[in-house]
């Protein structure tokens, strides 16, 4: 098959293909960004590959950095675009199902296409628009279907990471998965155990964000999957009703907000240390435990000032959307009329610091400094006080006089 419309993209990155092949050596386009061209859908990162060596591939182009060069892979930097670019590769026997025992570089397009994941995954594009199809990938993506390159099970006991790459295709693509895959999957969803966390939060963070999320969760727990994922061991009902808890077209707008969502539903009372369970960064878990909070404040009822200045709008605003996926009332004007109503949207708006307080009015440092700026800041973001100095002032000495 010949792609007729060759996507801008690829037009671009024409250019490199050329220059290996005039110094001899072959390359193609590779991976999902054939896929999702042949698909007719948006393209991004282009991966390269080629029969050079490394060392080959920086001798023909002037910038390169070297990002993962034992793996094989440089990035070329031409025409004010980046490219990944990898040697023709296999990889040997994984003996702790995490990462490849060995990456052994080969000159054989065929022996690269091989060792990848799924049919549709497995395609090539030459210079001259052919797509190379060794294993029935243009027939799979025709049937909307995701299939193991190879022998299923083989190819699972390898890298269990692909069960999981399997239901966040499905999330993304919104295809269907083929009989004797699925069932590999399901034989060998334990081995998912032993892949490290972070691989699969990365995949399962994918599967989220895909229009099809509700398809992919689903699949991944008749497969018995998140059995064998941090947190999500016999949760089968709690996620199966999930996927039924937000309206059938909704699509998460960031990952955090997707994990508040599953989190909340799952009714996780730590979500933190769940977090922590998929080895998330600290960042994220303040984030998604904030807007977890926030749910569980708008089910008791209207948002306040203080939840405003407290939680921030943006974030009152990301889990109001999910209240209108969920089919509930939600108010986004109550949200905007809040945060144009707050008089200060952090500490540092405010007019006076505990320095303030020590030098202007001679307190003594410690704790009740402290203590003193909460109470003004709460009063402050209530409107009962004006963030006025001297108005600030009077009320801790009219303070004062009480005591
Ligand atoms: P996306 O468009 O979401 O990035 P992708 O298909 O490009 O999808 P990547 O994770 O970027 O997926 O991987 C690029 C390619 O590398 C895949 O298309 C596949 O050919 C191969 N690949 C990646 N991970 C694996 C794996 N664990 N096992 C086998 N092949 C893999
Ligand atoms: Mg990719």
């Amino acid at each position: 098959m010949k792609l007729s419309d060759l996507p801008s993209e690829f037009q671009e990155a024409l250019p490199i293909l050329e220059k290996i092949k005039a110094a001899g050596f072959e390359a193609y386009f590779v991976g999902g960004s054939v896929r999702d061209a042949i698909l007719g859908r948006p393209i991004h990162d282009i991966d390269i590959a080629t029969s050079s060596y490394p060392e080959e591939t920086k001798s023909i182009f002037s910038k390169t950095i070297d990002v993962g060069i034992e793996h094989g892979t440089v990035l070329v930097l031409e025409g004010g675009h980046e490219y990944e670019i990898t040697t023709f590769r296999t990889e040997e026997v994984y003996v702790d199902y995490r990462r490849p025992s060995a990456v052994h570089f080969v000159r054989s397009l065929e022996e690269d296409l091989k060792r990848r994941d799924f049919t549709v995954n497995a395609l090539a594009l030459d210079e001259q628009a052919q797509v190379i199809d060794l294993f029935g990938g243009l027939d799979d993506l025709a049937r909307r279907q995701l299939r193991a390159v190879g022998k299923p099970s083989e190819r699972f006991k390898e890298d269990a990471l692909r069960i999981m790459r399997g239901f966040r295709f499905v999330a993304n693509l919104n295809f269907e998965i083929d009989l004797q895959t699925s069932k590999a999957m399901r034989n060998h969803a334990h081995l998912l155990e032993k892949i490290s966390v972070e691989r699969s939060f990365v995949e399962f963070d994918k599967l989220l964000m895909g229009p099809s999320w509700q398809k992919g969760l689903n699949l991944m727990v008749d497969s018995g999957a998140h059995n064998f994922l941090p947190g999500l061991k016999g949760l089968d009902n709690e996620i199966f009703s999930f996927c039924q808890s937000l309206a059938k077209d909704y699509q998460f707008s960031q990952s955090e907000q997707a994990w508040a969502a599953f989190l909340h539903h799952l009714a996780i009372p730590n979500v933190k240390s769940f977090l922590k369970g998929w080895k998330t960064s600290g960042q994220f878990q303040k984030d998604v435990e904030k807007l977890v909070q926030i749910l569980n404040l708008r089910e008791k009822g209207c948002l306040t000032k203080q939840d405003c200045y407290r939680y921030g709008a943006s974030f009152l605003r990301i889990a109001e959307e999910l209240r209108e996926g969920q089919g509930l009332v939600s108010d986004f004007e109550h949200i905007d009329h809040l945060d144009k109503s707050l008089v200060i949207h952090s500490k540092k708006d405010m007019v006076v610091s505990g320095k303030t307080l020590i030098t202007e009015l001679g307190m003594k440092p410690g704790p009740e400094i402290g203590q003193l700026l909460g109470k003004i800041e709460a009063a402050i973001v209530d409107g009962k006080l004006a963030n006025d100095k001297d108005a600030i002032f009077r009320v801790i000495r009219e303070g004062e006089g009480d005591e």
